[in-house]
């Protein structure tokens, strides 16, 4: 229990036909309440932080905190620096102790991506660290609405190669899945995730989790993914969640109560992220 590789627990979710749940871990109220969740649901847990929020809370902050609620938890949790980009933003994360990195070169030409990414893993393991790698890209924003990347699919033929000449732990892939709310109903074409995970032994990733439906869970779970990414959706939740306590209330709510009604929120939100991956009752079987 307490700190855990993001690879070895995606390789239990893919074994017990389950996914792990990744949560952003941005502030301290969605760490507490998504490491309760976990706690309470016996659940493992992946919590992430992503170079988006670091205009408002910075890398050194952040990924200290999780590595230290990780270390704390009862159950098994695993810690991620997500869509890193850069070199140096990379290692900063590994000397703050965190046992996953993601390198998303997914803007990259190929031979780039390949390059960047095997560089990232030959550190990142004499340090003991997994690493991730995306394939294709996901395109979308979970914070952004203009200017956001476009998505391609991940080609199944080139996830061969890229594994072998990378190394990599684990790989997030793009098969109709975004960032942030979908435009229309969503379109995953799951027999792509599925020819990927014959052909790779390694655990797969999908990015933009928010917003489908439980039996499209159950259907790209079955599919091959075995950690899918959460935070649009429940933090669009957050707003209406505190108006209406607020509403409720008799006086100015002090900052305090609004913390309070935050970490509730998210507690509620990771219990049925939770429920609806079949993770609850598998951390003790680890
Ligand atoms: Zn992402």
């Amino acid at each position: 229990m307490g700190h855990a590789r993001i690879d070895v627990l995606q390789r239990a979710a893919r074994q017990g036909r389950y996914a792990l749940p990744h949560m952003l871990g941005g502030t301290i109220e969605m760490v507490v309440a998504q490491i309760k969740a976990a706690e309470d649901c016996d659940s493992p847990l992946a919590l992430g932080f992503a170079p988006e929020v670091f205009p408002m809370v910075p890398l050194e902050h952040s990924l200290s905190m999780i590595v230290n609620a990780a270390q704390h938890a009862r159950v098994p949790v695993a810690t991620q620096l997500e869509h890193g980009r850069d070199f140096d933003t990379i290692m900063r994360a590994i000397r703050l102790g965190v046992s996953s990195v993601m390198f998303d070169g997914s803007d990259l030409p190929f031979e780039e991506n390949v390059a960047q990414t095997r560089e990232i893993v030959r550190v990142a393991h004499a340090f003991g660290v997994a690493v991730e790698a995306e394939l294709g890209c996901v395109g979308g924003s979970a914070v952004r609405t203009t200017g956001e990347k476009e998505s391609f699919f991940t080609e199944p033929e080139h996830v061969v190669e890229f594994v072998a000449r990378t190394g990599v732990d684990t790989l997030a892939i793009s098969f109709g899945n975004v960032h942030g709310h979908y435009r229309g109903r969503p379109c995953l074409d799951l027999e792509r995730v599925r020819r990927i995970s014959e052909l790779v032994d390694i655990p797969l990733v999908m990015h933009g989790g928010s917003g489908l439906s439980a039996e499209d869970y159950r259907r790209v779970i079955e599919s091959g993914i075995s950690n899918i990414h959460f935070y649009t959706a429940i933090a669009s939740g957050v707003w209406p969640h505190l108006t209406k306590m607020a509403g409720a209330a008799r006086a100015t709510p002090l900052y305090h109560e609004m913390v309070g009604w935050t970490v509730d929120h998210f507690y509620r939100e990771a219990v049925h992220v939770i429920d609806m991956l079949g993770s609850a009752g598998r951390a003790s079987t680890l």
